[in-house]
């Protein structure tokens, strides 16, 4: 049976951009239920671990110095099938491959810089979740 909760963090260019805002908007009007949240910024060590799942890939060493560039918001998410629905939400890692309407087809830079996360399963999910949240900041 697929899980209710999923994760996403709105990545430094989007921040930086003051996309914070539209994309959280976008995220509440497709039905997923804000249930943690909060205004951070990863240290190189912190994106390192928080992507320790794709260390053997090319662009490991892009990915963790980007996501720790700038601050990111990070969200912990409740939907009925969450994960799939989100990244459905969400749209292709590639916003030029990406769908209308889905957030990285409104938000994304590129593929590197592409507006939000989203959990790619159940267990990774809860991961992520509990890698950014103490239980007393969760508001389920
Ligand atoms: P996602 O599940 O759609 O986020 O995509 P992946 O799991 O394949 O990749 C994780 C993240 O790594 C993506 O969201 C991008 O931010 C980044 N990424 C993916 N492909 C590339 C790439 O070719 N170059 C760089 N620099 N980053 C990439």
């Amino acid at each position: 049976m697929s899980g209710n909760r999923t994760f996403t963090m709105i990545k430094p260019e989007a921040v930086a951009k003051g996309y914070a805002g539209k994309i959280l908007d976008h995220i509440i009007t497709g039905g997923f239920k804000v249930i943690a949240m909060k205004f951070t910024h990863l240290t190189l060590q912190e994106a390192k671990d928080f992507y320790a799942i794709h260390k053997e890939r090319p662009f490991y060493g892009e990915l963790t110095e980007y996501m720790s560039e700038s601050p990111i918001v990070v969200i912990a998410l409740e939907k009925d099938n969450a994960v799939a629905d989100f990244r459905t939400l969400v749209g292709a890692t590639d916003p030029n491959e990406a769908n209308e309407g889905t957030i990285r087809k409104r938000f994304a830079e590129s593929k590197a810089k592409n507006a939000v996360h989203g959990s790619d399963s159940d267990e990774n999910a809860a991961g992520e979740i509990k890698f950014h949240f103490g239980d007393n900041e969760i508001f389920a």
